[in-house]
């Protein structure tokens, strides 16, 4: 790909730092370069054509070229292309978007700071919760309890709160005053004859051990995603988080709810909390929240956190928090266009009548001999590949058996992801029933591939 002097493989290799990409790989292999997108389709620079299984990264809702988004840019472009809101600032499309949002919002929140990005925005809780906890009186009360393999970006602190290794060891991270505890991941998780119900019990009980353990005046917040998605599409199992919301309550501990992928319909419901009966005391969104054409996050929040940062003004001035690209006013008018084209093309309708295709399509490739578990809710699922179906026995990691079957999709016109050897399917929200079909037609394709690669290179 790479060998053509000035093309544009080459022209990339020579001057981009890839995230997320194994950077010595990169030299020779190249990117892979989209240059156009329609519908859940996109285009690589050669003309082949991808159903993009992703949604990009979990967050093109309204797939590609969607007009109405692209509209509302340009007149906001026109009108009044950047504004902030440092010292009392505004602009109408962050109003009108704080309306929006809180309208939806689950049950509880009050206000809204926004931000660029999922990481920002839980960046920016981590420092909410410090502040808010100064405010009360209880400077000892900082800590964030995050989950093994939980997702939340890649800033210093939200990385922190991110649960994967690779975000760890090489980065000098976590900071102090974040901690891990279990994931609920039902297949690997579960013992032998113990329920769903049974499972979550045992989690909320280490958690609590655990709040013990670090004394809880000291645990401010424990921060989850409704389901966990960069981890490897994890659904939480019965009754979880109601159980482990009965724990924090207990000890006072605020419950922050990384919407980041799930919200907006993701899950068939607005939010991954109605889903789930999650009741958080701030929620993270960003992503869909705008179909991702342009970058926006938001920090939503109780009452309880907003008036402590009230009575915290008081006593010292200014909240001495924000970024220059806060309710960035373009992206907050194709934000509320995108929230207004939810309502108008009945999204949530939409996903409801779609979803059970996707979840069916999903449960059958549990017939695969590759594969070890099928998960997911909504319109979002992972399939986790297993080198033996009946002991769950993973496949060596330094084999890339789930980044060759996504490498096998694309060959078959289908992006997905690899999370390690599980595949993640997240389409954009507006797919069609035909398109979910084609979708796992293609990758049942990718799958046969893949045993018959796994079986020739002799893996298991
Ligand atoms: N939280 C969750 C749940 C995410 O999935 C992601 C991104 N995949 C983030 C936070 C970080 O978002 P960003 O990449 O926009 O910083």
């Amino acid at each position: 790909m790479n060998d053509i002097g000035n093309s544009p493989s080459a022209r990339d290799i020579e001057s981009i730092i890839h995230p997320y990409t194994n950077l010595d790989v990169h030299r020779t292999k190249g990117p892979m370069i989209i240059d156009r997108g329609k519908g859940v389709m996109v285009w690589d620079d050669e003309g082949n054509e991808y159903i993009e299984g992703m949604a990009g990264l979990w967050c093109a809702s309204f797939g590609f070229g969607e007009e109405a988004l692209i509209d509302a840019a340009v007149e906001q472009m026109r009108k009044l292309p950047f504004y902030h809101q440092f010292g009392h600032k505004s602009s109408m499309p962050s109003i009108e978007l704080a309306e929006k949002l809180l309208a939806i919002a689950p049950k509880g929140m009050s206000k809204v700071f926004f931000a660029n990005s999922g990481s920002e925005a839980n960046d920016s809780q981590v420092k909410l919760q410090w502040y808010v906890n100064n405010a009360l009186g209880r400077p000892e009360k900082k800590k964030i309890l995050s989950r093994i393999k939980g997702y939340h970006g890649v800033t210093i602190a939200s990385a922190s709160l991110t649960g994967l290794p690779a975000n760890h060891a090489e980065f000098d991270l976590p900071i102090a005053n974040i901690g891990h505890v279990d994931m609920a991941y039902p297949y690997r998780g579960m013992e032998p004859g113990e329920t769903e119900e049974e499972y979550s019990t045992r989690l909320a009980e280490l958690l609590e051990q655990r709040i013990l353990e670090e004394g809880p005046e000291t645990v401010a917040a424990f921060i989850a995603e409704p389901v966990c998605g960069a981890g490897g599409v994890l659904v939480p199992p019965a009754g979880y988080f109601p159980k482990i919301q009965a724990v924090l309550k207990k000890y006072d501990i605020m419950m922050i709810a990384d919407e980041v992928i799930c919200g907006f319909g993701r899950t068939g419901n607005m939010w991954g909390c109605e889903t789930y009966d999650i009741e958080p005391d701030s929620v993270s969104c960003a992503k869909q929240l705008s179909s991702a054409y342009l970058p926006i996050s938001g920090v939503m929040v109780n009452d309880r956190i907003h008036d402590a940062m009230i009575e915290q003004s008081k006593k010292i001035g200014t909240f001495a928090h924000g970024f220059t690209y806060s309710a960035h006013p373009v992206c907050a008018a194709v934000a509320v266009r995108t929230l207004e084209l939810m309502e108008e093309r009945r999204i949530l309708e939409h996903v409801r009548e779609v979803m059970p295709v996707m979840q069916r399509r999903l449960r059958k490739l549990g017939d695969h001999p590759l594969v070890g578990d099928v998960r997911g809710v909504g319109l979002v699922g992972a399939v986790e590949l297993v080198a033996d179906k009946a002991t769950k026995r993973a496949f060596d990691p330094k084999k890339m058996v789930g980044a060759n079957c996504s490498e096998f999709a694309v060959r078959h016109g289908l992006i997905t992801r690899a999370m390690t050897d599980s595949l993640g399917f997240c389409p954009p929200l507006v797919i069609t029933e035909a398109e979910i079909n084609e979708m796992f037609d293609r990758f049942e394709k990718a799958l046969d591939d893949t045993e018959h690669w796994v079986t020739k290179e002799g893996l298991r």
